[in-house]
């Protein structure tokens, strides 16, 4: 008819859709996992935007339905959640939200098949997954508070349809027209048993139609709520794979119960590898907000941004269950559980900080995100430094800087360091040979965020930390063995003659050995790697 209108896909979508249908082929069941998430999403979030506005109210029985019918080979997934309207259709389910194609191809050469499948929740990109089983898919929503419905309609080859539709009440219908070789996914049978694989967890009602009947498919516990004694590894694992859409085994469980004064359940994981998320994606901690098992938000910040890697679930009783976004950002609960779970984050981090083995792959993935901590935040700095590892310039590993301490030679008062932007080749630098000579250690700093932190810190153990190229470094108290130093007298007045403006200053230096000469940050002015950062930047 004429009211259809006819939209193509930007290119990004369609190299997509060729690359989450054939590279994940032999695990196409994740469909539905993908499916049933986005239909709980849009329960959660209808439910939420309800409490700031009664028209949006979800009806008596929130829940999912999912309908097999074998005649018609189509399988279709309802919600009653807060829907779309058209340019929410055309925005959600025609563009790539989230990340990169090249992003996402990336990932997917770098990762093991078996990891394949987690990486189209990571990157946003769920709702496309429906073509491995469907040669054509139509959706009709009708967004909460609005009176008319929308129907997309695409076959996943370039471009998909817009028409006017009607919808009785708001939500959202996903209708599968399945492929012939993808009709075991209208077995009943087999759709239960996949929703209980993967989407047990969610609290919502799941239901199953066979034979006319609406069976609920999973079992909906809140898993953080059961006895610890309860919950196997593997459960717990997989959890985690659920929450942070990630396949790794979590490095740290964190599950516990706050009672007195503030109560709440949390159950935190701390991942076993970097995520593949792109830079650019916000610095704001996803915990799970829940209040009574129900599922508030993610948006509550109940972390730091540095320990934003932190995924998890914080349950709590404090709070009413029609809590608003208004409320959340007022009440004083939220400051108080953010406080508790930070404490029991960072000295859960201590105590296995004492296993240097056990913490490097922990420091490899999130250290330079911790490091954050100590550039913004005053309360953890002094803790955060304990947390701390380093190359150095004596030793292989990693160091912290109370091993450092103990290291230092009589008549060292600073701790020394270096930073750059890779630690190999700081390990080479003619900056450290007079340190080198002198036996003294210098650590080596070479994460992006290594420029900003350290001023910050200032000292560790009342011994201040100190640039080696920022200034001169009095290394009088150390006498080096060897010639002694020549006599530049009659030099530097020549170079400096040569260099003129160029240079602040020409000096002789006990910093070098081998070396004629190295450049240095004048003292009080922004370090050597701070102003090449400056520069890169364009100031
Ligand atoms: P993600 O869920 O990671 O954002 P998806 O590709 O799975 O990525 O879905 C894209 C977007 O489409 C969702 O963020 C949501 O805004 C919208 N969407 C998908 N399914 C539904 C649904 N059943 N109801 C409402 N919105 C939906
Ligand atoms: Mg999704």
């Amino acid at each position: 008819t004429e009211s259809v209108e006819r939209h193509s896909f930007g290119a990004e979508v369609g190299r997509l859709l060729d690359l989450v249908v054939h590279a994940l082929y032999s695990e196409r069941e994740i469909f539905l996992r993908e499916l049933v998430a986005n239909a709980a999403d849009a329960v959660d979030r209808r439910r939420f935007e309800a409490l700031t506005n009664p028209d949006l109210s979800l009806p008596d029985a929130p829940r999912v339905r999912v309908v097999p019918d074998k005649a018609a080979r189509t399988l279709t997934i309802s919600d009653n959640g807060i829907g779309m309207d058209k340019a929410e259709l055309a925005q959600h389910l025609g563009t790539i939200a989230r990340s990169g194609t090249l992003a996402f191809t990336r990932a997917m050469a770098e990762s093991q098949a078996s990891d394949k499948p987690s990486l189209i929740g990571q990157f946003g990109v769920g709702f496309y997954s429906a073509f491995m089983v469907a040669e054509r898919v139509e959706v009709t929503s009708r967004r909460a508070g609005q009176q008319e419905a929308w129907a997309w309609a695409s076959e996943g080859r370039g471009e998909y349809t817009l028409a006017p539709a009607t919808r009785e009440e708001a939500g959202t219908d996903i209708v599968l027209h399945m492929k012939a070789d993808a009709e075991e996914f209208l077995e009943p049978i087999r759709l239960q048993t996949i929703i209980r694989k993967w989407a047990d967890h969610i609290t919502l009602p799941i239901m199953v139609v066979k034979d006319g009947e609406e069976q609920a498919a999973n079992e909906g516990t809140a898993l953080w709520r059961k006895p610890k004694s309860e919950i196997t590894e593997e459960a717990y694992a997989d959890f985690h794979r659920h929450l942070g859409h990630v396949f790794d085994t979590p490095w740290a469980t964190l599950h516990w119960r706050a009672e007195g004064t503030l109560e709440f359940t949390a159950l935190l994981f701390i991942p076993g590898m970097k995520p593949f998320t792109p830079v650019e994606e916000a610095r704001e901690s996803r915990l799970r907000l829940h209040v009574r098992r129900m599922f508030i938000t993610d948006e509550a910040a109940l972390l730091p941004p540095w320990l934003r890697f932190v995924t998890g679930v914080v349950d709590t009783e404090d709070l009413p269950l029609n809590v608003s976004r208004e409320m959340l950002q007022a009440t004083p609960v939220l400051a108080r559980i953010r406080r508790a779970v930070t404490a029991r984050v960072l000295s859960e981090l201590k105590t296995r900080a004492k296993d240097a083995e056990a913490y490097t792959p922990f420091w490899e993935n999130f250290g330079a995100t911790l490091k954050e901590g100590v550039w913004e935040d005053a309360e953890h700095r002094t803790e955060l430094a304990g947390l701390l590892r380093f190359r150095s310039s004596a030793q292989e590993g990693w160091t912290s800087l109370a091993n450092y301490v103990a290291r230092m030679k009589d008549g060292q008062q600073e701790i020394y360091f270096l930073v750059g932007d890779d630690a190999a080749a700081l390990a080479k630098s003619p900056q450290l040979e007079g340190f080198r000579a002198r036996g003294l250690e210098v650590l080596l700093l070479s994460d992006p965020i290594d420029a900003f932190w350290p001023e910050r810190l200032a000292s560790f153990e009342g011994k201040a930390l100190r640039s080696i190229t920022q200034g001169q470094v009095d290394l009088s108290e150390h006498k080096v063995e060897g010639e002694p130093a020549p006599d530049l007298a009659a030099l530097l007045p020549l170079l400096r003659e040569a260099l003129k403006e160029d240079v602040a200053a020409v000096e002789e230096t006990a910093q070098l050995v081998d070396s004629v000469a190295v450049l240095a940050a004048q003292a009080g002015a922004p370090d050597l790697q701070m102003q090449r950062m400056m520069r890169r930047a364009g100031r």
